[in-house]
């Protein structure tokens, strides 16, 4: 078995035998002609038959791949029509003399070395662009019909390079995945292969002819290529493709589509992430919004305090880049099993019972204002919400609100723009469920987190794996929580959610429908099964079993 390393541009898993895809060779010659008028009449027609075929292109690609995606083939047509790019081939034609293959070589050529060498990014690509149209002319020219080259099989296709319309003419139905050995992660070819859904990885080095016909795997999750993988390999990875397949199965059918249960009643399905990073996890399957966005890695993935610009630009671009779905990021969450070094936190004996999330931030209020201001900032980018952790006293939420107030007033004297935002509670002990009326009264939105919640309640500790025999998810006492959280938020206009895993829990999801639940924000990959379920449920039957 060989291992091959890339880059990768989409999360996926292909399996099976690959094909080499080789441009066709054309062999230009530096000859003379006698007609040039013939020779210019030949270049045009070649040209407008590219122009025509870029816009079926743009047609195809819409379809496969999204307008964003297609746009470059519109570009690509426009480029066909560039008075300097046709004057110089035309040049060349009726001034040198030369065949309209050879002008157009050389023409096209000399335009893309001269992207090729801009300083800007996005005009250097565009030299890709012009390789990629002058290939299609000269097929044109040549009589060479680019569609024939994929093969009659399905196929991990494996090229030096791929154009765009090489990619978007690709038949879907035989493509199993594309390993290149150049293109960039953000070239047109991967976006398209990212947006089509085919996993491919680029950047190949160790990509050879020689691999034709041989059984591949790509792993797009780690950007490598297994060549004649073994077999236990094959069988745990065509394990990961069939999960995968089923979730984007499940995504063809939910997206875009509400999460209403057959009797009509909507709730939000968010999901929890623990950084920028898994924005791309939130995207891909199709959340509503982000429930619980663990702010604790801008503290854990740093040596030393992070500066309020650092988590602006963090929080601002979660917000910004989700907008205008709902984003709920929760305050510092450090302490219990997340310490971190240069907050020096002295050693506690029980430490789940100690300093923690908002007492932390409660004790060292400039820290924690820090983080208040760069949440406020980041409000003026998108549809935020402010949770606080471990919230169990209605003077701990009103210190956090008037923290905010305080911070808003110090930014507005530096004429910093503060947008709307909602502030909100975990419920994650026994006390905030005894009181959540008072806090639902001071809050936008109450969020149960249940892992604690759990922890807490049954008094088991969340790290100790031994405690499993004993731990019971389903426990009713953990259940009436919930459902006289749910209830008290209602009576004080507050919407309710659950971000801790239980939300997950498929076996409970008409149960915390029945209760009156607002949201459920779950780990990206629960999102969409949990949608699906949502949808099957009939609150208008009678209840399976007795309400708790
Ligand atoms: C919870 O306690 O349920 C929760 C979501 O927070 P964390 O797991 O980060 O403690
Ligand atoms: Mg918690």
């Amino acid at each position: 078995m060989q291992v091959a390393t890339g880059k990768s541009v989409m999360n996926g898993i292909a399996i099976g035998k690959i094909k080499v895809y080789r441009a066709p060779d054309l062999e230009i010659r530096n000859e003379l002609s006698e007609d040039p008028e013939g020779e210019l009449e030949k270049f045009e027609r070649a040209r407008e038959k590219a122009i025509e075929q870029q816009n079926l292109l743009y047609e195809k690609a819409v379809v496969d791949a999204g307008e964003d995606s297609a746009e470059v083939f519109s570009v690509h047509a426009m480029m066909l029509e560039d008075d300097d790019l046709l004057d110089a081939t035309k040049e060349i034609i009726l001034k040198q003399k030369h065949c309209a293959e050879y002008a157009v070589k050389v023409a096209f050529d000399n335009q893309a070395k001269v992207f090729s060498e801009m300083e800007d990014p996005y005009m250097k690509e565009r030299a890709a662009d012009i390789y990629d149209i002058e290939q299609a002319v000269l097929n044109i020219l040549f009589g060479v019909d680019p569609e024939s080259m994929q093969g009659k099989e399905p196929a991990i296709l494996a090229a030096r390079d791929l154009t765009p319309s090489e990619t978007v003419r690709l038949d879907k139905s035989l493509l199993l995945g594309i390993i290149t050995k150049q293109g960039s992660l953000n070239s047109h070819t991967a976006i398209l292969a990212r947006s089509m859904g085919i996993p491919a990885l680029v950047q190949c080095d160790a990509a050879s002819e020689e691999w034709d016909g041989k059984e591949a795997i790509i792993d797009g999750y780690n950007s490598c290529a297994y060549i004649e993988p073994t077999p236990d390999l094959r069988k745990t990875l065509k394990k990961k493709q069939d999960v995968d397949l089923k979730q984007r199965a499940l995504l063809q059918e939910l997206k875009g589509k509400e999460n209403t249960t057959i009797d009509g009643r909507t709730i939000q399905v968010y999901a929890n992430i623990g950084g920028p990073s898994d924005i791309g996890l939130v995207q891909q399957n199709d959340a509503g919004g982000v429930g619980l966005f663990r702010s604790e890695f801008v503290y854990l993935n740093s040596k030393d305090y992070p500066t309020e610009e650092e988590q602006f630009r963090a929080y601002r671009h979660a917000v910004e880049t989700l907008a205008p779905k709902r984003v709920i990021i929760r305050t510092c969450d450090i302490g219990a099993d997340k310490q971190v070094d240069y907050m020096n936190m002295p050693k506690e004996d029980n430490p789940a019972l100690g300093v923690r999330a908002i007492r932390i931030c409660l004790s060292r209020r400039e820290f924690f204002k820090t983080q208040l201001r760069a949440l406020l900032r980041a409000s003026a980018f998108g549809n935020l919400g402010i949770m606080f952790p471990m919230i169990i006293s209605r003077r701990e939420l009103r210190e956090c609100k008037e923290l905010l107030r305080e911070c808003t007033e110090e930014l507005l004297a530096k004429d910093i723009r503060v947008g709307s935002y909602e502030t909100g509670i975990m419920v994650e002990t026994p006390a905030a469920v005894m009181i959540a009326d008072e806090l639902a009264a001071e809050c936008d939105f109450l969020s149960i987190g249940t892992n604690d919640l759990t922890q807490y309640t049954l008094a088991i500790d969340r790290q100790n794996a031994g405690l499993d025999p004993f731990l019971d998810t389903h426990h009713p006492a953990i259940l009436r929580e919930i459902r006289m959280t749910i209830e008290a938020g209602h009576r004080h206009g507050a919407w309710v959610g659950i971000c801790g895993e239980l939300g997950a829990d498929l076996a409970l999801t008409e149960t915390f429908l029945r209760m009156g639940i607002d949201e459920l924000s779950v780990n990206p990959v629960s999102v969409l099964p949990l949608r699906k379920i949502i949808r099957g449920i009939d609150l208008s039957r009678e209840a399976a079993e007795a309400e708790l």
